[in-house]
């Protein structure tokens, strides 16, 4: 028996494409290694999106290469794999750069691993393939694994919006939706393992116009519909969505979808529009704002995540001034934010005038303040509130257990760790920084674990 350790950066996309690796090299006889000291085979699942993103991964690589130099003298051979978006970007240069890699595979390409190495097994050469070929990609796929009460299914990938300031369409390729049947048939197998709930990826998820069994073209909501119909799935998410492509019957799946999870990440980038035009982001601030009112209208209680990028390049204070004015007017319950860094190869990376790092880090810092003090205000309005938790895990405490409320907050439960796989009421007595804590509500449990 061989051992394998994915180590995965980035996007949920990625965690999802980590697992299906596994599930593809399990045949070759590779188990999972508890860490990358222990395996004969490490894969590096990149990310491209975060700054050096390419720098951190070389010198990831040359540890795995003094470890693979030790090994060899032990007469134990060491493989090493660069899968994903740095894969997809760099291609060859890996292997110019550093020559103890294997194999260079990207995030199309992954289904072809087993050949790639099969072909480095029977010291064939090293193993590079970068198409972008995900029909394919997807058919040869296992279906996802169950892996406790919550499970990722990717349904889409690619984009073709073309950011100003992203490199996913240079590395993920155009979009792509995965047929309707091909979806529902993971999801039943993923419900029949026990999973409750089941979080709709893609680039640029809400852009989905799979092919449903007529040939014809499904929406995101379709598919929603779709897969509310699965007896023990439960719950219902997708991320991460473009405001361009929220369609009508997509918000409206929000008012009649009782399993659709009544939390969105929305992301807007920034509050001006000579930014938004300058990131080509397609919308204007007002689309953006009329659109959570009719989001909001469709469900009430939904609550709103976004991504912001500070410091892009001309932003003024006045543009980032209409940044905080649009934070304030639509309060969100979570949002993540960084300052702009160049990604090369994208057209911002050496547009317009650059802004200092000193003036980039005083407006992340007003920004997060701005946001934490909402995502704060988001959790104390939980407070006294009963909501169904979905629990994942064991808590710290003996007995205790951890899920997660129809906002994505982390829910700690002393005495439910017998509900673990199952939803439950719980009254939530106590807003913690990043998490809340509860207990079981008098009324029964709502729903408990299906069998496994
Ligand atoms: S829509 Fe999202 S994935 Fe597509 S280019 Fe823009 S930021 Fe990148």
């Amino acid at each position: 028996m061989k051992t394998l350790f994915v180590k995965t950066y980035g996007c949920q996309m990625n965690v999802y494409d980590s697992a299906r690796i596994a599930d593809l090299l399990k045949p070759l006889g590779y188990a999972a290694a508890e860490s990358p000291e222990e395996a004969d085979m490490v894969v590096l699942n990149t990310c491209h999106i975060r700054e050096k993103a390419a720098e951190k991964v070389y010198s990831e690589l040359g540890r795995l290469r003094r470890a693979k130099e030790k090994r060899a003298e032990l007469g134990r051979p060491l493989l090493i794999a660069v899968a994903g978006c740095v894969a997809q970007a760099e291609g060859e240069e890996i292997i110019r750069r550093q020559n103890a890699v294997d194999i260079v595979v990207g995030p199309q390409a992954l289904h072809r691993i087993p050949e790639m190495v099969a072909k480095v097994e029977r010291r064939e050469g090293r193993a590079l393939e970068t198409d972008f070929a995900p029909e394919e990609k997807f058919d040869s796929l296992a279906s996802a694994g169950a892996d406790g009460p919550t499970a990722f299914l990717t349904v889409q990938e690619g984009c073709d919006k073309f950011c100003t300031f992203c490199v996913v369409p240079y590395t993920r390729g155009a979009e792509y939706s995965r047929p309707v049947a091909q979806i529902e048939a993971e999801a039943r197998q993923l419900a029949n393992a026990g999973v409750r709930e089941i979080t709709l990826l893609g680039q640029n998820v809400n852009a989905y116009c799979g092919r449903g069994p007529n040939g014809d073209a499904w929406s995101l909501a379709r598919l929603l519909h779709r897969l509310a119909e699965i007896d023990g799935l439960d719950r219902l998410r997708y991320i991460t969505s473009h405001p361009r492509d929220m369609g009508e019957d997509l918000i409206d799946a929000h008012r009649d979808l009782h399993k659709l999870m009544p939390y969105l990440h929305l992301p807007v980038q920034s509050g001006s529009d000579a930014l938004l035009a300058a990131m080509n982001r397609r919308h204007t601030r007002d689309d953006y704002l009329r659109l959570v009112e009719r989001i909001r209208a469709a469900r009430k209680d939904i609550a709103l995540s976004s991504d912001f990028i500070v410091g892009f390049p001309s932003e003024t204070d006045s543009d980032f001034e209409r940044t905080m004015a649009l934070v304030r007017e639509v309060g969100y319950a979570q949002a993540f934010s960084f300052k702009f860094s160049p990604r090369p190869g994208t057209p911002a990376s050496g547009a317009g005038k650059q802004i200092p790092e000193k003036v980039k880090s005083e407006r992340l810092l007003a920004l997060q303040a701005l946001l934490t003090t909402q995502q704060n205000a988001f959790a104390k309005s939980c407070e006294n509130a009963t909501m169904p938790v979905l629990f994942e895990k064991p808590g710290r405490k003996a007995g205790q257990a951890v899920g997660r409320s129809p906002y994505l907050q982390p829910v700690h439960v002393n005495d439910a760790e017998h509900l673990i796989g199952g939803i439950a009421d719980v009254r939530i007595e106590h807003a913690l920084p990043n998490s809340l804590r509860g207990s079981l509500a008098d009324a029964p449990v709502l729903q408990r674990a299906a069998a496994r």
